[in-house]
């Protein structure tokens, strides 16, 4: 049997339990997580135009698509810069598979993780892999891995395109075995095809093994470093002329996501909002932040400000829906002691206390007339006044503001001054809404688990597969700030040492979400069952007998999506003997929604 030794480090970071040698041969039979495991983790949410890889976006194209990529990139830029562009296409996919498969099977057996890569690679339909053998010592640093490809898509397309020739050509499923690899054993592992379709041979042979055994190291090294993919990284030729060869490609490290405190995100929405901050940031600006309640508007406040020159200067924090109306002015400008009764000393306002830093004005809209107007004087002036003062201050205040209202639509119906409301839309930057940036939530509930373990002292395995794939799948009206809340009530009402399931989380009446299919037990896609048993993680799904017992031998295709969901119900209620709370709970439902369903059935009797 392997080592199970496990570091501090690995204890304390919760990385699967990694022995320190292993080789194919000791992967127990049918270990987890199997092919079924696997493609329970493919979900399609058709109506929603998105395919997740548990929580990855994916994509279903064309082979020929790619084909037609190929044959461009060649074209255009010469065989040697396009084989390195799909290498490291490939590499991102494969080190991403790696990561996502640690994170859906904590406590899987680590030779049956790294086993998954070849696995994941035929579900997404690169390639048909037949491992021969691999081994890795990790006190000695060695790998050893020999795998066949059966019928690769690339080699299809690459010989459609250009017929037989001299050189391998399955670049991109290189690149993906290489960074599956290095992502799971953590040094760069490099693959090379020694035999391939391509050149003529029925089939590809591919080879891996750490780069310093490989004679033709730095050629490799030269197409996974190449400028162009990763110039913003400041990486790549001088990396390469260093011959760093154990070092991991900045690709691995750029899988790594965007990440300052609660600031959390890969999505393309996240980082164009990111890029803008950063782009105004150093400016004297004026910024408004616009976006629904709990989308980070404060967090990215407070940020902008971290990343100014003004970041040693105050920043002030004002929510003008909290302060009542006749208060409103004394706040933001001070009071001069004798201005009205109760004004019993002098007091500086927000406005002075941020002199030489940033305001933030959240929930804008709400401000009054009256303080629009003096708001819109001081911005203008830069001068303030004290509410029974008489004498004028300057004062330097980059003013941000935020609101979850069409300012511009409010100021047409004259609830908002106009001036002010241009004065502030300098630069505008929109947040957007948790439900358009789904691919971020996998990375917040992880940031949200880590956080909430820590500040409760629980220990918390992490969510049940059927929890991330609902997360996913909810349109989340509150936002992060409602993710954040659901993982905190999970992470205090799960089990210690268990995992985050669902009744831990929705127990307060959200709305749960549309429809996901995944893969049925012949291929095509099947309404997923949000709900086995609470505590198994990966339950006997019914066979088809038992399924046509259910519905009592009738033909599925014909029945109504009434008489499915109502014999589902039944079903279920015969299973918890007519209790609607847990029934409800595993059919995906809240209580009320459960009660409705029953209610109209009785109704229509
Ligand atoms: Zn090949």
């Amino acid at each position: 049997m392997a080592d199970k030794l496990i570091s501090l480090a690995e204890l304390a970071g919760g990385v699967p339990k990694k022995p320190v040698r292993g080789a194919s041969e000791q992967l127990p039979p049918g270990a987890s997580p199997t092919l079924q495991d696997l493609t329970e983790c493919l979900m399609f949410s058709p109506g929603d135009g998105r395919i997740w890889l548990n929580g990855a976006r994916m994509l279903l194209m064309h082979s020929s698509g790619i084909g037609a990529l190929r044959r461009e990139l060649i074209e255009s830029m010469g065989l040697a810069r396009a084989r390195g562009i799909m290498l490291r296409t490939g590499y991102h996919c494969g080190a991403r598979d790696a990561a996502l498969i640690k994170e859906r099977f904590p406590e899987a057996d680590f030779l049956a993780l790294f086993a998954a890569g070849p696995i994941i690679h035929a579900i997404e339909g690169a390639v048909k892999v037949e491992p021969v053998h691999f081994e890795f010592d990790m006190n000695l640093g060695t790998y050893y891995g020999e795998f066949l490809w059966h019928h690769s898509s690339e080699d299809d397309e690459h010989i459609a395109q250009f017929g037989i020739g001299t050189e391998p050509a399955c670049w991109m499923q290189t690149g993906y075995a290489t960074g599956y690899t290095s992502a799971m054993v953590g040094r760069l592992i490099l693959y090379q095809e020694v035999e391939c379709r391509s050149t003529g041979s029925s089939i590809c042979r591919l080879i891996g093994k750490p780069a310093e055994e490989w004679d033709n190291a730095e050629e490799i090294l030269a197409d996974l470093n190449a400028e162009p993919f990763v110039s913003s990284g400041g990486h790549g030729a001088t990396a390469r002329s260093q011959g760093d060869k154990g070092a991991l490609p900045a690709d691995l490290q750029a899988c790594r996501p965007a990440q300052d405190g609660d600031m959390v995100g890969i999505s393309s929405a996240f980082n164009a909002a990111c890029h803008m901050l950063r782009r105004v940031a150093p400016t004297q600006a004026t910024v408004l932040f616009t976006g629904e309640s709990g989308v980070g508007k404060e967090m990215f406040a407070r940020m902008l400000h971290r990343i100014s020159p003004r970041h040693d200067e105050p920043f002030v924090a004002i929510n003008c829906a909290a302060i009542p109306e006749n208060l409103m002015e004394s706040e933001l400008f001070g009071v001069e002691r004798g201005a009205f009764t109760g004004a019993t000393q002098s007091r500086a306002g927000r406005f002075e206390r941020a002199d030489g830093g940033t305001l933030f004005l959240d929930e804008i809209a709400t401000l009054s007339l009256v303080a629009q107007g003096k708001l819109l004087r001081a911005l203008q002036e830069g001068e303030i006044e004290r509410v029974g003062g008489s004498r004028t201050l300057k004062v330097n205040v980059r003013v941000v503001a935020a609101t979850n209202v069409d300012l511009r639509a409010a100021a047409q119906r004259g609830e908002f001054r106009e001036d002010l409301f241009f004065r502030l839309n300098v630069f505008p930057i929109h947040l957007p809404p948790l439900r358009e940036r789904k691919e971020d939530i996998p990375l917040l509930m992880t940031h949200f688990l880590q956080r909430f373990t820590q500040l409760h002292g629980r220990h918390i395995s992490g969510f049940t597969p059927r929890t991330a794939d609902t997360l996913l799948a909810y349109d989340f009206p509150g936002n992060i700030r409602e993710l954040q809340n659901l993982v905190e009530r999970g992470v205090i009402s799960a089990p210690d040492g268990g995992a985050i399931d669902l009744a831990h989380l929705f127990t307060s009446g959200e709305r749960l979400a549309q429809p996901m299919f995944s893969i049925g037990n012949r291929g095509q896609l099947a309404a997923a069952t949000n709900d086995p048993a609470p505590d198994t993680r990966t339950p006997a799904a019914p066979g088809n007998d038992a399924i046509q017992a259910l519905f009592g031998g009738r033909d599925l295709s014909r029945l109504s999506l009434q008489e499915i969901e109502d014999t589902m119900i039944d079903h279920c209620l015969r299973e918890v003997k007519g209790n609607v709370s847990e029934a409800a709970r595993r059919l995906g439902l809240t209580r009320a929604q459960l009660s409705y369903r029953l209610s109209r059935r009785l109704d229509a009797e």
